[in-house]
């Protein structure tokens, strides 16, 4: 039932354009995904979501957009070079390697022999992905795209704190592509070699009771947000770090997990990474009354990629013959279709295509004139869209026009003049 879950999941993306398998048409390449018309959409509402949660509507947060290439420097001084790294097994049959530490994947991968399988002892494997940079052949720079995107806010601390006004506490916000050489990318775009992360990097004064009420707000914050924009409570936890696996910068850690088709897994990190990021990098801070001190960091660390996936897996429902996208309006790709209802009458299309021009300026619109209403219908669902709205015969008449709900599949009459301000109102 769940893989089949996961399976009409992956179909719908590609059947109506969310997301695709990269470079495809070459027969992929592993760990990547392409995001479609759809997808695009989708990401970009969570991304812009997420900025004016995070930074517009605060006062103590402002952004970065640091560069994806770094110093190696950083990577050195953060820790990533020498421990940003998973414990690798090998199977001795078949020569497939494991994450040790993922559990039920080497235990399903022990039922696929007959023969009870020999493990290779674990080995540190960097996730770091290398690149060269350089003009001259033979004498490039060795680089690494960022394993985090963390490390760009750090490095650009005392930069943000002397061009802006900010005081302690504030924090740094930013979203932005990170880069792994996961050992076992999977479960569709849920461990990709290349995704998207948005972060949080709260500075706090150094003390054991500051810590634990940043901490605690920043958990309680981000879960309402998921909450807030639809995921069931039910489906989400929390889920402590225990000592032996939290990351080698976390003092401590609590993951926000969703209750996937494959399990519980983790899609977003609350991370108290102490002093150890601006310490390495020997950065400080100097208070009003010229007390220099290391700051403390809480982190929240979210997936763009995962909770897309986690967004729509939520939003999936079966009704009927009907497959429906129950996105949050504010998460739906397009918050509106518009048609007519026959496309060969020539005074259906011209005041349909006019609704079409007026709404466009303020959301995205969809059209369609293709097939039967009850087609277009099944479309929309299943890309999410909250209304639809058809203009009718009698729309030439009486200036009214039918707009369809898409979590009841109730239909009402709206005048033509009052469109706009009736779905701004439905979708505040
Ligand atoms: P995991 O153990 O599941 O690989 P992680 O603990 O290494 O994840 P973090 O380093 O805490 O993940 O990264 C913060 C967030 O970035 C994760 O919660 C997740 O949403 C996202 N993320 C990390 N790795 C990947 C990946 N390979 N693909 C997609 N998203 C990822």
């Amino acid at each position: 039932m769940e893989n089949q879950l996961m399976e009409k999941i992956v179909a719908l993306c590609k059947r109506r354009g969310f997301i695709y398998p990269g470079s495809e048409i070459y027969g992929g390449l592993t760990g990547t995904w392409d995001y479609g018309p759809l997808g695009v959409l989708l990401k970009k509402n969570i991304k812009d979501l997420w900025w004016k949660e995070m930074v517009q509507l605060r006062s103590d947060v402002v952004g970065v957009d640091a560069a994806i290439m770094m110093n190696p420097t950083v990577w050195e001084k953060s820790g990533h070079l020498e421990a940003f790294t998973d414990p690798l097994v090998e199977c001795k049959i078949c020569h497939q390697r494991f994450r040790a530490d993922k559990k039920e994947e080497v235990k399903a991968h022990e039922k696929t022999h007959k023969e009870k399988p020999q493990w290779t002892s674990p080995q540190k494997f960097n996730l770091l992905v290398k690149a060269y940079l350089g003009i001259i052949e033979g004498q490039q720079d060795e680089i690494f795209l960022r394993g985090e995107i963390t490390q760009g806010a750090f490095v650009n601390f005392e930069n943000v704190v002397s061009s802006t006004r900010v005081k302690i506490p504030f924090g740094i916000a930013q979203i932005g592509k990170a880069f792994r050489n996961e050992i076992t990318p999977g479960n569709f775009t849920f461990r990709s070699r290349e995704f998207e992360q948005m972060e949080l990097e709260f500075f706090i004064r150094p003390q054991d009771a500051e810590g634990d009420k940043w901490f605690e707000y920043w958990r309680q914050e981000r879960m309402k947000w998921y909450q807030a924009l639809g995921i069931k409570k039910e489906n989400l936890r929390f889920r402590k770090h225990e000592d032996k696996e939290r990351a080698h910068y976390a003092r401590f850690a609590e993951d926000i997990e969703y209750n996937s088709p494959f399990g519980w897994s983790e899609f977003e990190g609350i991370h108290h990474r102490g002093d150890w990021d601006l310490s390495r990098h020997n950065l400080s801070y100097v208070d009003d009354d010229g007390k220099k001190f290391t700051p403390w960091v809480i982190e929240t660390s979210g997936g763009v990629d995962r909770s897309l996936l986690f967004f729509l897996i939520d939003a999936y429902a079966e009704e009927g013959d009907r497959k429906v996208l129950k996105l949050n309006p504010k998460l739906a790709p397009y918050k509106v279709a518009v048609f007519p209802l026959l496309a060969n009458k020539e005074g259906l299309v011209a005041e349909a295509r006019k609704i079409y021009e007026v709404l466009k300026p303020w959301m995205m619109v969809a059209w369609d004139a293709r097939g039967n209403i009850g087609k277009r219908y099944f479309a929309q669902d299943e890309a999410g869209t909250p209304f639809c709205v058809t203009v009718d015969f009698q729309s030439l008449e009486d200036g009214t026009v039918t707009v369809r709900d898409r979590d009841s599949a109730k239909q009402e009459r709206v005048k033509i003049v009052t469109l706009l301000e009736y779905f701004q109102d439905k979708l505040q």
